[in-house]
């Protein structure tokens, strides 16, 4: 590790049984230290170059109640992407005890990008819909899932209003020809990842969460999406010239 330390600050607090000791480390990148690395970003959505900005090394040994101490060594690093330019925090965490050593991001890498479209929902549906990609982001898997559910669950009562159940308002659905059969079991299996998720504490993988979101986006841009495009193609599509009738002799 680099050792240009510009300033350093030491501090110790102290409570009964509880004592810990801190060193904090500033430093400029003017060190030998490697300050180029790949990581991902958010902007360019791939793993990029990134340079390091700047750097702190917090180093805390903090005494326990009964007999040994633990060393905390917390390092802040600011990186920007040589790309996009965009700057991104890393917060790194080791101790002596390797599953409490953490890599966080601040903000934290985009798993899925919201689409551009999302605009054109309803606002409380759209503000539902970011409220789950921010969910997403987090790393979470449950709480997005019943966002999901609930985005189906205002769909439905937009399109054909609370009459019940969440299998029959599907059917309804399918009877006014919003979704086809095949979209409703589509439809009924993401209703239920999220009754999971709310209901049995069940947390699904990364591609189930996928699935499901490919269900809503596409059931979102179907209602809300499409049939406005299609009014804007007809009103931009010239007629098709209507066919001379044959003159008769
Ligand atoms: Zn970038």
């Amino acid at each position: 590790m680099g050792t240009t330390s510009a300033e350093s600050l030491a501090r110790t607090t102290g409570t009964a049984g509880h004592h810990s000791e801190r060193t904090i480390h500033a430093m400029a990148d003017d060190s030998a230290e490697a300050t180029i690395e790949r990581i991902h970003c958010n902007v360019c959505r791939q793993r990029t170059r990134h340079q390091r900005l700047c750097k702190t090394v917090d180093t805390e040994t903090e005494e326990l109640v009964g007999p040994g101490s633990i060393d905390w060594v917390t390092t802040q690093e600011a990186l920007q992407c040589c790309g996009c330019g965009m700057a991104v925090l890393r917060r790194t965490v080791v101790c002596d005890i390797d599953e409490w050593n953490t890599v966080q991001y601040f903000p934290p890498g985009v798993s899925r990008h919201p689409p551009s479209w999302r605009r054109e929902c309803p606002t409380d549906m759209r503000d539902v819909l970011d409220e789950v990609y921010r969910s997403l982001d987090a790393n979470n898997r449950r709480l997005p899932m019943m966002g999901a559910r609930t985005l189906i669950d205002m769909l439905m009562v937009d399109e054909v209003g609370d009459v019940g159940t969440f299998t029959e308002k599907l059917k309804k659905l399918e009877g006014l020809g919003v979704i086809s059969s095949r979209n409703r079991e589509v439809l009924a299996v993401a209703l239920d990842v999220g009754n999971a998720a709310a209901h049995r504490g069940h947390a699904p993988k990364a591609d189930e969460v996928n699935a499901v979101m490919d269900i809503v986006e596409n059931l979102l841009h179907a209602v809300y999406v499409l049939p406005k495009m299609a009014e804007n193609l007809k009103k931009t599509t010239p007629p098709r010239p209507r066919p001379r009738k044959k003159s008769t002799p």
